[in-house]
């Protein structure tokens, strides 16, 4: 009897593990078993937390003859309401609380006919007011709105602008969707498909895909990975403008890049939170959450997905993560490093990289703050979890253009310079 009763115990095991395997694709059974969590000195809670949803709407002010809309990808606008003939109050509110102060807004506007008329930005009054106005019109391109025409007003601010019967955009920082990105990483690998793939991590929460670009010539066994990630946190376009130059630098063919290619391998992770971005978050993704503090337990389908697929490509290559590079932005222009660099893939390339800097772009003073991560950052994961260095690459909210441009693509060919450099 007793013998039986066991015998049915372990047929029963045996069933439920058949069960359990039958259920899951066998790419999925090698994910699970691969990834590994990585231990920080502390903790953040990263379980999916309630995100408030904007009302999709076109908002008419008839009487004073004003219009504007939230009904595009990557929009923020929660309330639209007159105050007087030329006041237009102009509500943004985050997608959950608490968050970091990344008031980002984004809405079209329009009038009957031609007038100046003033939005008073207001936020909840933990939060204020951030970055200054970006405008684009219909046939334009982006343009930062005149400083003279930005009031602060409490924590908020008054912004003057003439508009007309043609919609403009007012974003806190150029648009750029997931759709944008797709488009720009199919131009980026045009002709260049024997060495740069696009494939896909896996999906967002809410199923928006997480693109990846596996990059190198020649066969991929053994080769060193260089990891390069973006847009964890939506509003910070300007890290990836840094990164879409950086990106540009290293698909150049230059001989440089062409020698780095056959020596190194790059995942490149153009947009990691797809529905943060397009649901025009300030800073969470569609699970409520901070991405970049869940990179020890993976609670977030893209953190998850996007550490499975470089634990996996790794495995399978046989290759070893040398450096992760993730962009973003902040107020000023400032690398994140970690104090610990000897017993790293690369004791040296922080000091190596930063002086490179220095010496080739005119009047130029790297801004390194420097700490090993205590959250559960990518900076973090790359040094507890792979010995690897970890960089934080931030960019300023207003840093212009052509300076991330120049500091873009010198970074990139300094890297890659100094990673050929090490391989002699
Ligand atoms: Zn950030």
């Amino acid at each position: 009897m007793y013998f039986s009763f066991i015998y049915f115990l372990k047929k029963i095991y045996f069933l439920f593990g058949l069960l359990f395997l039958l259920s899951c694709s066998p790419s999925e059974i090698v994910a699970q078993s691969a990834l590994k969590e990585v231990y920080f000195p502390k903790n953040v809670s990263t379980t999916s937390r309630t995100i408030n949803f904007q009302n999709k709407q076109m908002f008419k002010l008839s009487d004073i003859g004003v219009y504007a809309s939230n009904e595009f990808q990557g929009a923020r606008l929660n309330a639209f309401e007159k105050l007087n003939d030329s006041t237009i109050t102009v509500s943004i509110e985050p997608e959950n609380v608490p968050i970091n102060n990344s008031a980002y807004y984004s809405f079209l506007i329009w009038a009957k006919e031609k007038k100046d008329i003033y939005l008073k930005f207001e936020y909840p009054s933990e939060y204020k007011h951030r970055y200054i106005p970006k405008i684009k019109t219909v046939d334009g391109g982006w343009q930062q709105l005149n400083k003279k025409n930005i009031v602060k007003n409490g924590n908020g601010a008054i912004v003057k602008l003439n508009i007309d019967r043609t919609p403009i955009l007012i974003s806190a920082q150029e648009l750029a969707t997931s759709k944008d990105t797709e488009k720009w990483i199919n131009g980026l690998i045009a002709g260049k498909e024997d060495y740069a793939r696009i494939l896909s991590a896996g999906k967002s929460k809410f199923n928006r895909n997480i693109p990846v670009l596996d990059i190198y010539k020649g066969s991929k066994e053994k080769k060193p990975i260089v990891v390069l990630m973006t847009r964890q946190h939506p509003p910070e376009v300007t890290g990836f403008f840094a990164y879409q130059y950086f990106l540009e630098t290293i698909l150049s063919e230059s001989e440089l890049s062409n020698t780095f290619l056959e020596n190194y391998r790059v995942l490149a992770f153009p947009i990691i939170n797809p529905d943060g971005v397009d649901l025009g978050n300030w800073r969470h993704n569609g699970g409520g959450i901070d991405l970049n503090r869940d990179w020890s337990i993976y609670n977030q389908p893209e953190t998850r997905n996007v550490a499975t697929f470089i634990t996996n490509s790794k495995n399978k290559s046989d290759g070893e993560i040398m450096l992760g590079l993730d962009f973003h932005s902040t107020y000023k222009d400032v690398f994140y490093t970690n104090k610990t660099r000897s017993k790293t893939t690369m004791p040296n390339f922080v000091g190596d990289w930063f002086s490179a800097l220095e010496q080739n772009i005119p009047n130029y003073i790297v801004n390194e703050k420097s700490s090993d991560s205590r959250t559960p950052n990518t900076k973090g994961w790359f040094l507890y979890g792979h010995d690897a260095v970890g960089i934080t690459y931030e960019i300023g909210d207003s840093t212009p253009k052509d300076k991330i441009e120049l500091v873009g693509t010198v970074s990139a060919n300094e890297m890659m310079r100094i990673l050929t450099e090490y391989i002699k």
